[in-house]
């Protein structure tokens, strides 16, 4: 992977800002969060936040951390909402706070109180202590981090220089989390979530991307050193498989979980066939997802069916996929600190073993997105299971992040 970093639209972003009155490092982190959003083999659809410190804002330092609702990609300065530092790094000596808690928190220390809300990872980028914080679920990084019992192997490939970080889930757990490891190993130059992903931070801008670039590339090259490779994202390269697509569009308007017009986004590459022909898939694609966040858009596991099912068959089918979905729920909700309301039971993904997988989603952009991450999610199985074995977050985590209170929300915005 190749840093883009690019000296002269770097000043351009920079003198922008300027010319707002905003500070120059603000310009400089919109420019380098663009760089990083609109890599996919970085971050995927508003994955991944950065954030900037300003230590010598009048009145005090103060962070800004993406805001919720906001792509990387093609964030702007109101994306990266800005709070009071101080207040957010007395939360170090509070050992729990309920997610609401932590959002109400986090608001009631914005500069506009009209602001989106700070990324559910504000407070793991204010306990940061370098001025730039990145974090991406890189392909490459996933491939390995997908893995059981990899301390070893990321203190190695990186010689200390990435502190290893055991599977927390996102939010102020993992903060503090993330803080306990940097204080172990306060050298460290970047921090490796187990079954997530990976953050860097320097005090340039320039450093932390390109410490990202450079981690990132070393996973990569870590994995071509076995003959794995990733192969970039790919475009299809089979017509629709027309019948089938009409059939399932028609089958799950029935159903009536997705509304009355469930769009189906339909993808096949060679890395996405060679997925589905695995003598393992059906058992595979029920592990889990690449990354925590991927399950609000396309569930914990997927629906299945065959090339030549008709509409009655993928209805018995969907059926079925309800069925099993009500059962992960009844199955986990009782362990949950909370009541939850059973989401709908509509499959995200359906796999088609020898054409390719349909994307479901309410509606084209859904659709599309699920499409993005399991268009990834292909390529990082067949790597980490070429590596050892895929072994993302357990049922349990993976039903406490779909049914977290917060993504509930986000959902619904
Ligand atoms: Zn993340």
């Amino acid at each position: 992977m190749q840093s883009r970093w690019n000296d002269d639209d770097a000043r351009r972003f920079a003198e922008a800002a300027e010319a707002e009155g905003l500070p120059a490092a603000l310009g400089l982190r919109v420019y380098s969060s663009r760089l990083i959003g609109q890599d996919p083999d970085l971050v995927l659809h508003g994955g991944g936040n950065t954030s900037v410190k300003i230590t010598d804002a009048p009145g005090g330092a103060i962070i800004h951390v993406k805001g919720s609702g906001w792509d990387l990609g093609d964030i702007e300065a109101p994306g990266l909402p800005a709070m009071r530092l101080e207040p957010l790094l007395e939360t170090l000596s509070i050992p729990h706070m309920s997610d609401e808690d932590m959002v109400a928190f986090l608001r009631s220390h914005l500069l506009d109180p009209s602001a989106p809300n700070p990324s559910i990872e504000a407070l793991l980028h204010a306990y940061m202590p370098h001025a730039f914080v990145d974090h991406t679920h890189a392909t490459a990084i996933l491939a390995l981090a997908d893995q059981d019992d990899m301390q070893a192997v990321v203190r190695d490939l990186y010689q200390g220089r990435v502190g290893f970080v055991p599977y927390v889930m996102p939010g102020y757990g993992l903060s503090h989390a993330c803080n306990d490891a940097l204080a172990r190993a306060p050298q460290v130059e970047g921090l490796w979530l187990e079954k997530h992903g990976l953050f860097t931070f320097a005090e340039t801008a320039r450093d932390s991307y390109e410490l990202m670039i450079e981690f990132v590339t070393t996973a990569e090259a870590f994995l071509a050193s076995k003959g794995i490779t990733l192969e970039g994202p790919q475009a299809n390269d089979a017509p629709i498989p027309e019948d089938l697509a009409s059939a399932l569009t028609r089958a799950l308007a029935a159903q009536g979980a997705l509304g009355a017009e469930p769009v189906v986004d339909f993808r096949t590459t060679p890395a996405i066939r060679r997925y589905l022909a695995r003598e393992n898939v059906s058992e595979l694609a029920m592990r889990g997802t690449a990354t925590p966040d991927h399950v609000i858009r396309i569930k914990p596991f997927p629906l299945i069916l065959e090339a030549g099912d008709d509409v009655a068959a993928i209805e018995r089918k969907l059926a079925d996929y309800a069925d099993r979905y009500q059962a992960y729920f009844e199955r986990n909700a009782p362990h949950a600190s909370e009541p939850k309301t059973m989401l709908d039971p509509a499959p995200r993904a359906v796999l088609v073993p020898e054409v390719g997988l349909f994307a479901v989603g309410a509606n084209e952009k859904a659709a599309r997105i699920a499409g993005d991450l399991l268009e990834q999610t292909t390529r990082i199985v067949n790597a980490a299971e070429a590596f050892g074995s895929f072994a993302p977050i357990s049922e349990r985590e993976l039903f406490d992040m779909e049914y977290w209170s917060l993504e509930q929300a986000k959902l619904k915005n």
